[in-house]
């Protein structure tokens, strides 16, 4: 009997009972005590049934709105299971379609309705059956899977990439009873993967070949130096110890100022693929760097000479030790002054050395020479730049200095910037730590080359 059954119930009997009431509310002549005692017995009784029925009614609302709210749930649980990007579905224990969402409808291009009852092993394509059915099987074991990968081969549709998500559904006494399926389309996914491994293998082919070129430069740039260096020593024993006249002496110190620049371009060339093939290490040494900066202006002297140029330095350091490597901290100021003086007319070059907060020192490079364009100092430290590509150039160089400076200093930890002015000079400028902590190599290294 449902609640409005029974409210309806105890309203006819209500209206009974205050009919007899009614009725018996005549005085009576016989016994008229135990008339009085019954129609009060039957007062209360009444009254009782009244709150009852009241109580009744409340219990009554009470669960008319939570089945209410209970649809209401339901309804919004079943729209978010419906209109889910994602495809559900639920099978028993077989693989039946018992339900299907709108998503899986879509994706296996079959309506909602027809889906109910069909084998989803009627959509794994039929050279991967088996594989899925014995997958199906150990899945009994496991009670979950996650991202199963499999190939879904829709009605009249092209086959595509799923992922499967599936969890078993057991009944009260933990018997399985059915699946619940969540199937995502991982077709893009799988297209970028694909594109992502094809990227991966050009950039392994790069890298390599990379290496080839590398090693190839400095097997090769090995096999010149042993000719230039005899070239070299042979023309300054010429020069040193033979008799010639004007114009073969002019000759000789031809052959030897070019056997220098080529050996010069043929060391940076190397050093240059030895940076590249993360195969240079730095050899740290503790030495004093105002010597060091001292002893290259020194050797660099001529060269500014030759121009007219002053050449002076600045050293404001009051702890003048650092630990580097010394060789090829000398390596950059060398091509650091060398490019002032060759890039300066006029004037005259400064090394000013200076110490920085957090341990770090400076040496700065300043010259009064033909300075550089804004457009065209930020591709300096990129190699094989020039300022002037033309072929009729009027200075010489292969635009590798800059570069191999700008690796060496971050192998260092440190870093190279460059201000200048067209026509009123430059200043470049390398900050270092005083100390090359150990690390710092390679994660340099690695840098370079990511
Ligand atoms: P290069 O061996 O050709 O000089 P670098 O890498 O040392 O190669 O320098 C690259 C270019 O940067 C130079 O060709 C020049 O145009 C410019 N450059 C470098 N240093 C200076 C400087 N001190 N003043 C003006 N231009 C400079």
């Amino acid at each position: 009997m449902n609640a409005e059954e029974f409210s309806r119930q105890l309203q006819q009997m209500y209206e009974r009972a205050a009919n007899l009431y009614g009725r018996t509310s005549v005085p009576i002549r016989q016994e008229p005590e135990l008339a009085a005692d019954s129609l009060e017995e039957l007062r209360i009784a009444l009254e009782e049934l009244h709150v009852a029925e009241e109580e009744m009614l409340a219990q009554n609302e009470a669960l008319a709105s939570a089945r209410m709210e209970l649809e209401i749930e339901r309804r919004r649980y079943y729209e978010l299971f419906d209109f889910a990007p994602d495809g559900y579905i639920v099978t028993d224990a077989l693989g039946i379609i018992r339900e299907a969402n709108r998503a899986a409808a879509r994706m296996l291009n079959v309506s909602q309705q027809f889906l109910v009852g069909k084998p989803l092993l009627n959509f794994i394509p039929p050279s991967r059956r088996r594989v899925f059915r014995l997958q199906l099987q150990q899945l009994q074991k496991i009670d979950q899977l996650q991202e199963w990968e499999v190939q879904i081969s829709p009605r009249h549709s092209v086959d595509f990439d799923a992922a499967l998500t599936v969890g078993a559904i057991h009944d009260i006494n933990n018997q399985l009873i059915g699946w619940r399926w969540l199937m995502r389309d991982i077709t893009k996914r799988k297209q970028s993967e694909l594109q992502l491994r094809k990227a991966e293998l050009q950039n392994l082919q790069l890298q390599e070949a990379a290496r080839l070129k590398s090693h190839f430069l400095a097997v090769m740039s090995h096999e010149l130096r042993s000719p230039l260096n005899a070239i070299i020593g042979f023309s300054q024993l010429l020069l040193r110890y033979t008799q010639q006249s004007d114009k073969q002496q002019n000759m000789v110190q031809r052959i030897l100022t070019s056997g220098k620049n080529l050996l010069r371009l043929i060391d940076d060339i190397l050093d240059f693929s030895k940076l590249e093939a993360d195969c240079l290490l730095l050899k740290p040494e503790e030495f004093n760097l105002t010597e060091l900066v001292r002893t290259t202006i020194e050797e660099m002297r001529s060269l500014s000479d030759q121009k007219n140029l002053t050449l002076t330095m600045e050293c404001n350091l009051e702890n003048h030790q650092v630990y580097n490597d010394c060789n090829r901290l000398r390596q950059i100021l060398v091509n650091l002054t060398a490019n002032a003086i060759k890039f300066t007319d006029s004037g005259g070059v400064e090394v000013i050395v200076s110490e920085l907060p957090e341990d770090r020192i400076a040496i700065a490079v300043k010259d009064t020479g033909i300075g550089i364009a804004p457009t065209d100092i930020e591709n300096i430290f990129k190699e094989f730049r020039q300022v002037s590509q033309t072929l009729e150039r009027q200075y010489t160089g292969a635009g590798l200095g800059l570069t191999i400076c700008d690796r060496l200093v971050r192998l260092m930890g440190g870093t190279i910037t460059a201000e200048s002015q067209l026509d009123h000079g430059s200043t470049f400028r390398v900050e270092l730590p005083r100390r090359l902590q150990a690390g710092d190599q390679e994660t340099e290294a690695k840098k370079l080359h990511s």
